[in-house]
């Protein structure tokens, strides 16, 4: 199947989601996924966007990894999407060149705080998901190309440093490696694209960053989804799936 057959957004906040359906002409209703979750998709005939919900309990977006997992699943087995993208904003690294607004494009995905000390689960833990390859796409949008990597915190430790370093990642995010677990699980093609809201490796906290950028961010991110998603549309079928 061309990749650009018809893609899907899986997204974790709506205020990330909203601007990016916009840009898409997805204002039709939104569909629930499954009655016990939050899950919902909005579907055209070229293109889906799939975002987790608020939390039932808590009365916020359903960030972090699990939601994001449920979510990739149900859209999966109900679309069948010619690839999925994990759309969102992300924390950049200064002393890899990002900056705020910047877009990152995967070109691998890890877990960087899923730490198991015993030999055979090291990289089941690290996760090292397939990516498809959209390297040629990406360089034309002036995206950069690097590891988007996934843990469940928006600060990092000192561990979590160290292992982002070790694969340079360009984006460190709470999703993206989940979602690239479900997809790997479905042979769906699979990619990241993060615009950076709050730089790790600065003084300022995450959290103050990451209020003070997001508009801009969000904005970014959703002119960068439809590039995207245009690009892959006319040329998708030149791309191969890099395990
Ligand atoms: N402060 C926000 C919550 C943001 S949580 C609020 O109150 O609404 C962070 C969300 O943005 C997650 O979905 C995550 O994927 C992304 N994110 C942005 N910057 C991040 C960073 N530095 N580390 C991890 N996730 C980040």
């Amino acid at each position: 199947m061309p990749l650009g057959e018809r893609p899907l957004i899986v997204m974790a906040m709506e205020a990330e989601a909203a601007p990016v359906r916009s840009t898409l002409n997805l204002e039709t209703q939104s569909e629930k996924l499954h009655p016990a979750f939050t899950s919902e998709i909005w579907e055209s005939t070229h293109v889906c966007l799939a975002l987790n919900g608020q939390d039932q309990r808590y009365g916020v977006d359903s960030i972090a990894s699990q939601p994001a997992a449920i979510t990739s699943m149900l859209a999966i087995e109900r679309v069948r999407p010619s690839l999925v993208i994990s759309a969102g904003t992300a924390g950049g690294f200064v002393k890899r060149g990002g900056h705020i607004g910047q877009v990152c494009l995967a070109d691998s995905c890890y877990f960087h705080d899923r730490r198991i000390q015993l030999e055979a689960f090291e990289a089941y833990g690290n996760g090292n998901y397939p990516v498809v390859d959209l390297g040629d796409i990406g360089k034309s949008l002036g995206f950069q190309l690097g590891a988007v990597s996934t843990g469940n915190a928006l600060d990092a430790t000192e561990a979590d440093l160290v292992r982002m370093d070790s694969y340079q990642a360009i984006a460190k995010d709470m999703e993206a490696a989940s979602v690239a677990w479900i997809c790997e699980q479905f042979n769906v093609p699979f990619t990241a694209l993060k615009a950076i809201t709050d730089l790790v490796d600065s003084d300022e906290s995450t959290a103050e960053q990451f209020v003070s950028n997001f508009e801009i961010a969000t904005q970014r991110l959703s002119d960068a989804t439809k590039e995207l998603i245009e690009l892959i549309t006319t040329e998708g079928e030149d791309y191969a799936i890099r395990t």
